[in-house]
């Protein structure tokens, strides 16, 4: 019998496919068997259309052979099947074959796993066998036809005897080689994981004999050594039912929960359910989910995001990262379209385009319903906040606050007045007439910014205060710089305008008189402080220190603890004196009477207010011994 070659581009192709070390060959299965499903589609629809009642998807089963002794593979199906003309036509090229098109036209390269992403069919086949036949009938042809090809040199047809509708595609499995196992794909339980995996929602039965065991009946007869009895089962293994085709109304609560349990590993129930139905200019179904705990790896480089992505039902990406933008990157879930097809013929690109504008739709509808929750369910956002909330302040400062119109209504900071995690809109609602700025205070925890001495008197002057605990916490409002207009502004900077008129004029004249003796207290630091002033935010500690310039004491710790910090960064650092306080009295006669004291007391108060912002003195125990020497007088 002639061999007829491939088409050229078919041929290439192959060689490609055949040619690569190719980490995903096991998808040829999922290829093999959504074809057939595919061609049982158009059989079940033509008899829906022409009336003929009484067929039962049921009736129509894909069914999986796996022969270890020859080797082989077969999957057949009792679908349309295909001519003489089909199978040449339809085998013996790859039409408008986009994916390679693409591949050659933009010279990935073969590290771009296109062929993993969108699949390629039928010829999948061979990167696990050297050899394929396959047998088919048409409904269009009472003769049946015997296809035969071992890869890039052609194929062979010649009739064949088969007297029932459908196709059976027989694989010869490569010999396995000690980098890749092709015996794997005879045993019954590789095959029911790859079934699981991608073709669970197929809506035929995929069916297989499995190999059970069961305890012998009484009166049966048995060797000593075979403690159980073997029988074949004929079992059906996909589900075929997608959960998410179902409708809301359908699927109780305790559906979804238990489906995202059993599908994503997790045993506790998700915080949140999203199910999403669009259709329009995009088209596809979204399963979400916010699961009620970060996943320990969360935060470190080992998680993958992404959501697992179905053509039909047929799965083509366990994970495509693509779907989910990195704040966003906890949720879990799928995305099944139409739109997206498992066929070769359609261009990359515009897969692509669709792929893009599904993940601006999911992001849309993540964002709408976490603010939902953050409105309805308060306490269950908090919890949620407490999870994730670290991964949306990121988005927020890693795109220079490109993203902050998207992300900043999601962010919630414990609040001085409410004593409790606040919105930034809740926030400005409360604001005062005469308030300018949006108040912050970092520090290490909520309790100990509430006895910070900056923030002491603007509390009692009734301003809110969002105290912020996060490492990156103040690096993310710097990049914000403001919300709905109003700017944020620490506590610990220069310029906190609360105060009326009167008592800014009155402020001014205390700072002018005392200026000596704030520059004699800037003279005995000397580098250690940029400038010692009048402090107009303190109200009943003695002093406190704050910064001048772009880094603040709290920016000075986070980024002198990063690893991979060799220089360190320096705040310029000012002390500030309360006039009102009693230490002021002391420090002003010590001025006038006895400069030594005054020095030394300029030092003990320059170490306290390092103290209480916790970085700490150079030198303890010359401290000690000021401090003592004091107390002794
Ligand atoms: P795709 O399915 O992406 O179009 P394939 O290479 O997998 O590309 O298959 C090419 C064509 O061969 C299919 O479009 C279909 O017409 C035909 N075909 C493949 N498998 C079968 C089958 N089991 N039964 C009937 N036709 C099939």
């Amino acid at each position: 019998m002639e061999k007829k070659e491939f088409k050229a581009e078919s041929k290439r192709l192959l060689d490609m496919m055949i040619n690569s070390i190719y980490t995903h060959n096991e998808i040829f299965l999922r290829e093999l068997i959504s074809n057939a499903s595919d061609a049982t589609d158009k059989l079940y629809y033509n008899a829906l259309q022409n009336g003929g009642a009484g067929l039962n998807r049921d009736d129509l089963p894909i069914e999986i052979l796996p022969d270890k002794a020859a080797r082989t593979l077969t999957i057949t199906d009792k679908g349309c099947g295909m001519t003489r003309d089909e199978l040449e036509n339809n085998l013996g090229i790859i039409a408008n074959s986009g994916s390679f098109a693409f591949k050659k036209e933009h010279d990935l390269g073969s590290d771009v796993d296109i062929i993993g992403q969108f699949g390629v069919g039928f010829y999948s086949a061979f990167m696990v066998a050297k050899k394929i036949v396959v047998v088919s009938k048409s409904v269009d042809d009472p003769q049946a036809w015997r296809w035969e090809s071992e890869g890039a040199d052609g194929y062979t047809i010649d009739t064949a005897d088969k007297s029932d509708n459908g196709t059976e595609i027989t694989l010869y499995l490569k010999d396995s080689t000690e980098d890749e196992n092709y015996d794997q794909y005879l045993e019954t339980y590789t095959l029911r994981n790859l079934i699981k995996k991608y073709s669970d929602y197929i809506r035929y039965p995929i069916t297989m004999d499995i190999e059970k065991s069961r305890d012998w009946e009484e009166g049966e007869e048995h060797g000593e050594d075979q403690q159980y009895a073997t029988y074949i089962d004929h079992e059906t293994i996909n589900s075929m039912i997608p959960v998410w085709k179902k409708t809301k109304a359908e699927l109780g609560e305790k559906e979804y929960e238990e489906f995202y349990k059993a599908k994503f590993n997790d045993y506790e129930d998700p915080a949140r359910c999203i199910h999403q139905n669009v259709e329009g200019a995009v088209t596809y179904t979204a399963l979400m989910f916010v699961p009620a705990r970060a996943p320990f790896n969360y935060y470190s480089k080992d998680y993958e995001k992404g959501l697992q992505l179905y053509s039909n039902g047929v799965m083509i990406m366990e994970k495509c990262a693509d779907l989910l933008p990195d704040y966003f990157s906890f949720v879990k879930g799928l995305v099944d379209s139409p739109d997206l097809s498992l066929n070769i013929s359609r261009e990359m690109l515009q897969h692509d385009r669709q792929l893009k504008a599904i993940a601006a739709s999911l992001e849309k509808k993540i964002k709408s319903d976490l603010l939902n929750m953050q409105k309805n369910d308060r306490e269950k956002y908090e919890a949620f906040f407490k999870n994730f909330g670290l991964q949306i302040k990121l988005g927020i400062y890693s795109s220079y606050g490109m993203k902050k119109d998207l992300l900043q209504d999601l962010l919630v900071y414990y609040s001085s007045s409410e004593k409790k995690p606040v919105t930034l809109d809740e926030y400005v609602g409360r604001m005062k007439e005469s308030q300018k700025y949006i108040y912050y205070a970092c520090g290490e925890s909520t309790a100990k910014l509430d006895m910070l001495p900056q923030t002491e008197l603007l509390r009692d002057k009734g301003f809110e205060i969002l105290y912020l605990t996060d490492e990156p916490d103040e690096f993310v409002l710097k990049s914000m710089h403001d919300y709905k207009e109003k700017e944020f502004r620490s506590v610990s900077d220069a310029d906190l305008d609360m105060e009326d008129d009167g008592e800014k004029e009155e402020f001014k004249k205390t700072a002018e008189d005392n200026k000596s003796l704030f520059d004699f207290m800037k003279e005995h630091l000397g580098d250690s402080v940029k400038e010692v002033r009048l402090s107009n935010r303190l109200k009943s500690h003695p002093v406190c220190l704050t910064s001048d310039g772009a880094i603040s004491l709290e920016m000075e710790k986070v980024l002198n603890a990063m690893p991979n910090n060799t220089e360190k960064i320096k705040a310029e650092r000012v002390l500030e004196i309360n006039a009102n306080h009693p230490i002021f009295a002391a420090l002003t006669k010590a001025y006038a009477e006895d400069k030594d004291k005054a020095a030394k007391l300029t030092d003990i108060l320059f170490a306290q207010a390092s103290l209480i912002e916790g970085i700490g003195v150079d030198d303890p125990v010359a401290y000690a011994n000021a401090v003592c020497s004091l107390l002794a007088e």
